[in-house]
Formats: C-alpha cells, structure tokens, sequence
C-alpha cells in the first residue's frame, strides 16, 4: 500500500504512513464533527431544540466569554443556517437560558447570557 497522502509505502496495510496516519485520523474527526453539527441544524430545523447538545453550548459559551452578542454575528460565528439559528435562539430565550435586548428581530436584537 502507498500512503494516500504522500506517496510513501505504508505498513500493515495501511492507507496512511506513519507521519500522515494523525493528520488522517484529525481529519476523520472534524469530519465526524461537521456531520454531527449538520445532524443537528436538521434536528433544529424541525423544532426539535436539544439542549444539551452541541449548538446550545456554543452559543452559551460564545456569550460567556465575549458576554453579548449582535444575534447577526453569532450565528455566522457558530457556521449556522439562519433559520436555524431563529429557531434556537428563540427556545433559548423562552426557556430563560439567555434575554434578547434591543430589536425584536433576531439578527438585529444583541443576545445576553442570564446568569442565575
Ligand atoms: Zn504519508
């Protein structure tokens, strides 16, 4: 076997030699991460907010650190659809996980963490 990446003959069998086999399994990773993340924008799409899940951290970590946020920024900053991004932003203002200031309109209105 020759190694996908660089050409080098590879042990074992294996896809990937020993200096690119990381770089391999990294790269599954962030695959295996995106599709969950897009998973989870479809979930959301149909209403069904998890919040434990992976978006839901994000926007509370999000407000955490930087501690409020134009709805227009954090969405682009979390790579999420728009429309899904309403949607959960909505439940999470409604289950009292966060407080919109300002526009009523989502990606005008600045989101706030609530502190408990
Ligand atoms: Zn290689």
């Amino acid at each position: 076997m020759k190694c996908r990446e660089c050409g080098k003959t590879t042990r074992e069998g294996k896809n990937y030699c020993p200096e690119h086999v990381d770089r391999c399994d990294y790269a599954n990773e962030v695959l295996t991460r995106l599709a969950k993340r897009q998973a989870e924008v479809a979930e959301i799409k149909r209403g069904h907010i998890n919040f434990q899940g992976e978006f839901v951290q994000d926007v509370l970590n999000n407000l955490e650190v930087i501690g409020a946020m134009k709805g227009g920024l954090l969405y682009r900053r979390l790579g999420m659809p728009f429309e899904a991004f309403q949607l959960l932003s909505c439940a999470m203002v409604k289950k009292g996980l966060i407080r919109r200031i300002g526009a009523r309109n989502n990606s005008e209105g600045t989101l706030v963490l609530v502190r408990n």
